[in-house]
């Protein structure tokens, strides 16, 4: 069969963990790339440029739209958010599992351009352990905590378009939870087409 790249979202409530998923699933295979977005939000403590975001000005931000340069974006808590192209289409190119972090819009602009796209909704136990999980990060002041558990209730309507659910509740579990149902996706009939014509062939004897 034959290995292209699948491209894949991964949403998830602010504070699902979904980032220190994808983190551990790219130390353990080699078969992933992560796509680091452009934002006009300031960088959080220890966040680093060209690492966990390029961070960029509103105008500069206005400006990649306007070129095309990025495959979606979204405004979420009033900044901008984007997919930058050139990187998505070179790994996919290569037989990379290209992984976007983003949130509900951009997953349904992805699935409205990518149909073949596969898109992973990930989520704590319970909503009370999710407002847990965003006290203790301790990087947001309570005001944006409540405005995250708001924008939560609202990402909560958009579950049903993902494709899969991932509970993470104990982080090594859930790394090879999402590790196998990517694998697994690799052997859709959708993506293999023409590996079944081939066998086809080759059992005619042609
Ligand atoms: P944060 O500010 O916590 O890093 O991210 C806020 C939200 O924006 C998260 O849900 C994150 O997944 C989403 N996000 C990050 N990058 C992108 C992107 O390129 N496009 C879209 N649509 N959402 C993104």
């Amino acid at each position: 069969m034959n290995r292209q790249g699948i491209l894949i979202v991964v949403s998830g409530f602010s504070g699902s963990g979904k980032g220190t998923i994808m983190k551990e699933l790219l130390r353990r295979y080699d078969n992933y790339a992560l796509s680091v977005s452009a934002t006009t939000r300031q960088p959080r403590e220890g966040e680093v440029e060209g690492r966990e975001y390029f961070f960029k000005t509103r105008e500069e931000f206005e400006k990649m739209i306007a070129k095309e340069e990025l495959i979606e974006y979204a405004r979420y808590v009033n900044h901008y958010y984007g997919t930058p192209r050139a990187y998505v289409e070179e790994q996919l190119a290569v037989g990379k599992d290209v992984i976007l972090e983003i949130e509900l819009q951009g997953a349904l602009k992805i699935r409205d351009r990518f149909p073949d796209a596969l898109l992973l909704f990930v989520t704590p136990p319970s909503a009370k352990e999710l407002k847990r999980r965003l006290v203790s990060r301790g990087t947001e002041t309570a005001e944006v905590i409540e405005q995250r558990m708001r924008r939560a209730v609202e990402e909560s309507e958009g579950m049903e378009s993902y494709d899969y659910y991932v509970v993470n509740d104990v982080l090594d579990t859930c790394v090879e939870d999402v590790h196998r149902i990517i694998c697994a996706e690799h052997g859709r009939s959708m993506r293999n087409r023409e590996f079944a014509e081939q066998i086809k062939r080759e059992l005619k004897g042609e």
